[in-house]
C-alpha cells in the first residue's frame, strides 16, 4: 500500500518517540544469559551507575498511557511491591558490576510516584539510602502528579535528598485535564508548584503535552503563558502519540475498517464525545511545540533537546538523560522496568505476579534482554545524542574511534540535504525545523536488520 504524504502527517496508532536503539522488539528472554553475565562482570572504566525506580501506581489511567500501571492496589499491595523493588535493589546492590561505584543519579518514575503516602516514601527511601546511599548522586528525580501532593510529602522528598522535581502538569485546562483521563486540577498545580519552589527543590521541571484532545491554538497559547509565569528551571513538552493498547486508541475507529497500521487515519468512534473531536495532526503539533519553545526562549530560556526547554544550560542539567544517552549504567528496578548495564540492555518481568514471585524467591526478576555490539552502541548513543541538536565528531572519534562524519556519510547527507541539519566541520547541529521533529529523521542512522520493525 502507498500512502502518501498528507496520511503521514496525521496521528495514526503507533510509537514514534525513539527511545533506545536496537528497539524493543529484538530484545529476548533466550538472551537472560547475557544479562545475567553483564551484571555480575566488573564495570568498565569511567562508566557512571544510575539506578530508576519504577513506582507502577496511579489514581486513575490516563487515556493516552501504555506504561505497566494499577489503579486498583490497596495499602498491603503496596507494602508487598515496596518490599519486592527494595529486595531487587539490594540484590543488585550485590552484584559484581557495581564495583564500588556510588550511584551518580537516580530517577523515581512511574506510574505516578507521589501516590505514594509520605510515610510509605519515608519508609521506602530510608531503606533503599542504607542500601545504595545516593547522598553524592548529582541528581535524585522524582515524577509527581500535581494532586497527589501535599506539603509535608514534599518535606518528606527534601529531607531525603530529591534535587529534581518533575511535575506532571500536562495542560492546565480543566475540560481537557479531564476528557483525557488526568487526575488532577488546574488549582492543585498551582498549590503544588508553590510549595515545592518554597521547600527550595534544586530544579522543577514541568511537563506539557502539545496534542492533548481537544488541544486548539487559544488554549495552547494560554498554557504557555501559564508555564511562563510560574518559571520553572526546566520545560518538557511532549507531543502526543497514540500508541497501542492506550484507552484512546481502542476508543477510536479505524476510518473504512482498514488494518490498524500507525499510518491509518483515525477517526473518533461513533456516540465518542470530545471537545474537539479529533487528534491533532503532526504538523500542528509540531507547529505547538515550536510556539512554545519560540515563546520560552524570548523570555530568556534556551533550549537543551528535542523536547526541553531550560533556563539556562550551564546551570540547569538532567543528568539522568545525559548519562543515558552517553551509554552509562543503569539498573532499571520495579516491574517492566528498563535498564542497561555492561552493554547489555535489560528489561524486568512485566506481570506483577511474576515481578513479586521473582523477588520472594530471592532472585533477580529479569524478562528479556538484548547484548548490544561496540557499532550498536555508536548508532545509539548517534541517535539519542541528536536530540540534543547537537552531535561532537571529537567525541565519538575519542569514545569510538570512528569519524562519525564518514561512518554516517549516507544519512547525513540525506537530511542535510532535506534541511533536517547541517555537518558543519567538528559537528552536527540540527536545524530548529530539523530539532523539533528528529525522532521520525532517526531511523535513517538505523542498521537495516533494525529497520521495519514495530517498536514495542
Ligand atoms: S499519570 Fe502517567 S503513568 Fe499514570 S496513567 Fe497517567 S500517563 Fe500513565
Amino acid at each position: 500500500m502507498t500512502v502518501s504524504a498528507a496520511e503521514q502527517e496525521k496521528t495514526g496508532l503507533g510509537n514514534y518517540f525513539i527511545a533506545n536503539y536496537p528497539q524493543f522488539s529484538f530484545w529476548s528472554s533466550s538472551y537472560l544469559p547475557d544479562a545475567e553475565r553483564a551484571v555480575n562482570s566488573p564495570p568498565r572504566p569511567g562508566v557512571p551507575l544510575g539506578l530508576y525506580l519504577h513506582i507502577p501506581f496511579c489514581r486513575k489511567r490516563c487515556k493516552f498511557c501504555y506504561f505497566r500501571v494499577y489503579t486498583d492496589k490497596n495499602a498491603s499491595d503496596i507494602s508487598v511491591y515496596l518490599n519486592a523493588i527494595t529486595k531487587e535493589v539490594e540484590l543488585l546492590s550485590k552484584t559484581g558490576c557495581v564495583g564500588g561505584r556510588p550511584l551518580d543519579y537516580v530517577y523515581f518514575g512511574g506510574g505516578t510516584p507521589s501516590y505514594l503516602s509520605a510515610s510509605q516514601l519515608d519508609g521506602l527511601m530510608s531503606r533503599l539510602r542504607a542500601i545504595m546511599p545516593w547522598d553524592s548522586a548529582r541528581e535524585v528525580t522524582f515524577e509527581c502528579e500535581p494532586g497527589t501532593l501535599q506539603k509535608h510529602k514534599l518535606e518528606t522528598l527534601r529531607t531525603h535528598g530529591i534535587t529534581r522535581l518533575s511535575l506532571g502538569v500536562e495542560n492546565f485546562k480543566p475540560e481537557i485535564l479531564q476528557y483525557n483521563g488526568r487526575a488532577h486540577s488546574e488549582d492543585e498545580i498551582y498549590r503544588a508548584f508553590g510549595w515545592a519552589r518554597e521547600l527550595g527543590f534544586p530544579q522543577i521541571n514541568i511537563d506539557l503535552i502539545a496534542g492533548m484532545v481537544g488541544e486548539d491554538w487559544d488554549n495552547w497559547k494560554r498554557c504557555v503563558a501559564k508555564l511562563l509565569e510560574l518559571q520553572p528551571d526546566c520545560v518538557t513538552i511532549y507531543q502526543m502519540e497514540l500508541p497501542y493498547n492506550t484507552e484512546f486508541s481502542k476508543a477510536l475507529r479505524v476510518k473504512d475498517g482498514a488494518a490498524r497500521t500507525s499510518l491509518d487515519l483515525i477517526q473518533p468512534a461513533e456516540g465518542t464525545v470530545s471537545p474537539a473531536g479529533n487528534v491533532a495532526d503532526w504538523p500542528t503539533k509540531r507547529a505547538w511545540t515550536k510556539y512554545a519553545f519560540d515563546e520560552l526562549v524570548k523570555n530568556g530560556y534556551e533550549v537543551s533537546s528535542a523536547t526541553t526547554v531550560v533556563k539556562s544550560k550551564a546551570n540547569t542539567k538532567f543528568v539522568y538523560r545525559e548519562a543515558l544517552w552517553r551509554g552509562a549504567d543503569m539498573f532499571g528496578t520495579g516491574v517492566a522496568s528498563f535498564g542497561h548495564v555492561n552493554g547489555v540492555h535489560m528489561q524486568n518481568l512485566d506481570t506483577w505476579e511474576a515481578y513479586v514471585g521473582k523477588l520472594e524467591a530471592g532472585e533477580l526478576p529479569l524478562g528479556r534482554a538484548f547484548p548490544t555490539t561496540e557499532r550498536d552502541r555508536l548508532i545509539r548513543e548517534v541517535v539519542l545524542l541528536l536530540k540534543t541538536g547537537h552531535l561532537d565528531v571529537d567525541y565519538f572519534r575519542g569514545k569510538y574511534g570512528v569519524d562519525i562524519r564518514t561512518e554516517f556519510r549516507e544519512p547525513l547527507a540525506k537530511l542535510d540535504r532535506e534541511g533536517w541539519l547541517k555537518v558543519t566541520g567538528e559537528g552536527v547541529d540540527c536545524t530548529p525545523e530539523g530539532l523539533i521533529q528528529i525522532d521520525r529523521h532517526l531511523p535513517a542512522f538505523f542498521d537495516p536488520q533494525y529497520l521495519s520493525s514495530r517498536y514495542t
